[in-house]
């Protein structure tokens, strides 16, 4: 259809209210169904570049769901460009969801058997067998013939040039993320190695303003989660499952 507005025109601005979006999450039966999002919402007032960080930001909680880890200081969306259906309905589908976390499908088994010197600590501690979200997303799509070509990545902090350089080989069209900063931002490296590789390979590099309503509402999230689970993160940890997401 001729006239349609861009993706990136549908995503950067609120949707007028004659334009409805039609949200589809990962289905429960595919490969990221294990996720949980923790009764995000769609805000209708917020561009969809906003809704899709915020659901980004609050898929992180899903590293408490994993059993003996307590890293997973990020968390990340693979989404498809949207798409205006017609007159009234944008299609919004979100495609995988990641966290900074063990993977999957790791001989776990073998890797803590390891005995032998100087390889066994690889295996040892969050620094060493996690795999950024980034990364997770990918490599799951690449499992089950997922493309990855295309796609828009939303994700809780600027990727690191491991994964910077994962997403351009892998085809992503654009990243989106939010700075450090809880209370206040901090300031984002310019034109760091990333973003100069990222843009000189067509890969859209846009950091998220600062936004404490933004800030508010995953704070808010939660502790809903907390209440949910009896507020402490010992409690929250319990109910983690024994086999990662
Ligand atoms: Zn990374």
């Amino acid at each position: 259809m001729s006239g349609l507005p861009c993706p990136l025109r549908l995503a950067t601005r609120p949707l007028p209210a004659s334009l409805k979006p039609v949200v589809r999450l990962p289905p429960r039966t595919g490969p990221f169904g294990a996720f949980d999002t923790f009764g995000w919402r769609w805000g209708p007032n917020l561009t969809i570049d906003e809704n899709l960080l915020r659901l980004a930001l609050v898929v992180r909680f899903n590293c408490l769901r994993v059993a003996n880890y307590t890293s997973g200081r990020c968390s990340a969306i693979m989404a498809r460009p949207p798409r205006q259906l017609n007159e009234t309905h944008v299609d919004i589908e979100v495609v995988g969801f990641g966290i900074n976390a063990p993977p999957r499908f790791a001989p776990r088994r073998v890797a803590h058997e390891t005995k032998v010197p100087g390889v066994r600590h690889f295996f040892q501690g969050a620094a060493n067998n996690e795999i950024h979200s980034e990364m997770q997303i990918i490599g799951r799509c690449a499992r089950e013939g997922i493309p990855v070509r295309g796609a828009w990545f939303y994700i809780a902090l600027a990727p690191c040039w491991d994964c910077c350089k994962a997403l351009v080989a892998a085809g992503a069209a654009r990243v989106l993320f939010k700075g450090r900063g809880r209370r206040a931002p901090k300031p984002m490296k310019a034109n760091s190695r990333e973003q100069l590789f990222a843009e000189a390979n067509d890969m859209a590099w846009v950091h998220a303003d600062f936004s404490e309503e933004r800030e508010a509402y995953v704070d808010a999230m939660w502790d809903a989660y907390k209440q949910e689970l009896g507020l402490d993160r010992a409690a929250v940890k319990a109910q983690a499952s024994a086999e990662p997401l």
